[in-house]
């Protein structure tokens, strides 16, 4: 990553190097190349605005100009602003799921890889953590969605709520609430509905739900290729029923992935797990260092 932004930032520090010394216009000039790098990984305005002037701040600072190795060093400030804007506090998988059986919702809009994820979610608390983890759809409107939650909990070996049919998604909320206290599980994971849009409808049944099932933890998946749209998504969650940390999914496609960025500045949300693929071991926890390295491209 520092090769990256080194490389981008190449022809500054080329010329500074051979003035031996920088000036504020070659710290600005870098930085702005930082800003179209940001928008080019499709960060929103007011974050890379944001973002470049923190920079500068700590630029300035910190007297770069004046010290013996100046381009070296607004690279590192630009990669640990990054980074700290990514990482927020805390390590970003450690989901609050002690206290058997702890209830997580799974929300997001339709398309977003909302079941892929519960169920790649389920197999690594499974194998890695040795839950015992019991999933649900509560999707009610798609039966071909319940259906497909079952078919994935039975590839991975994790147990499935029975599907009743004419059930309401708070019903099935409640049967899955009772089944995993009497059945002795860990983790209880709702896939609510999802949408194409959000509408009122949709947030209404999840605020429903969410006030059943009363959640430890509630993930908003969204698609990392979607950019503002996921951030957009995001603040109309939190707001509305309010969520505990994001998976950002297809982050294993061609998008730089500039979403994480402005996710995490925006909504303050931490981003948990980025989903890297279809197949149910591609999730992997978030790593601000491998995103930040991407996101500059
Ligand atoms: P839902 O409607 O939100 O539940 O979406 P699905 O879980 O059914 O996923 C929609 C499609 O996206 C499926 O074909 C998934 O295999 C695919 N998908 C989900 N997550 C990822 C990911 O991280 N990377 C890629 N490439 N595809 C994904």
């Amino acid at each position: 990553m520092f090769e990256n932004l080194s490389e981008r930032l190449g022809g500054v520090f080329d010329r500074l190097t051979k003035q031996g010394a920088l000036t504020d216009a070659d710290v600005a000039t870098a930085l702005r190349e930082v800003r179209v790098a940001l928008l080019e990984a499709d960060v929103s305005l007011g974050v890379a605005r944001d973002f470049v002037k923190a920079v500068q701040d700590k630029a300035t600072g910190q007297g770069v100009t004046k010290s013996v190795t100046p381009g070296q060093q607004v690279v590192k400030i630009v990669h640990d602003e990054l980074v700290s804007v990514l990482r927020g506090e805390g390590p970003a998988d450690a989901l609050k799921i002690d206290n058997p059986p702890a209830t997580m919702l799974m929300v997001g809009l339709q398309g977003s890889g909302k079941t892929t994820t519960t169920a790649k979610l389920a197999k690594r608390l499974h194998e890695k953590q040795g839950k015992r983890v019991l999933l649900a759809s509560l999707d009610t409107n798609r039966p071909a969605a319940m259906e497909q939650l079952a078919i994935l909990g039975l590839q991975i070996g994790v147990d499935s709520l029975p599907i009743v049919k004419g059930e309401t998604a708070v019903q099935i909320a409640k049967r899955a609430k009772t089944q995993a206290a009497m059945g002795g599980y860990d983790v209880l994971m709702l896939d609510t509905a999802g949408r194409l849009h959000i509408d009122e409808v949709l947030m209404d049944e999840v605020q429903a739900v969410r006030d059943i099932a009363q959640p430890r933890e509630t993930l908003l998946v969204v698609d990392g290729l979607t950019g503002q749209d996921a951030v957009n998504v995001a603040t109309e969650f939190d707001g509305k029923v309010g969520i505990t940390g994001v998976v950002l999914t297809r982050m294993d496609g061609d998008g730089r992935g500039g979403a994480a960025l402005s996710m995490r500045a925006v909504t303050g949300k931490p981003i948990r797990f980025v989903g890297l693929g279809e197949k149910m071991d591609a999730l992997e926890a978030f790593e601000p260092e491998r995103v930040a390295g991407r996101i500059l491209g």
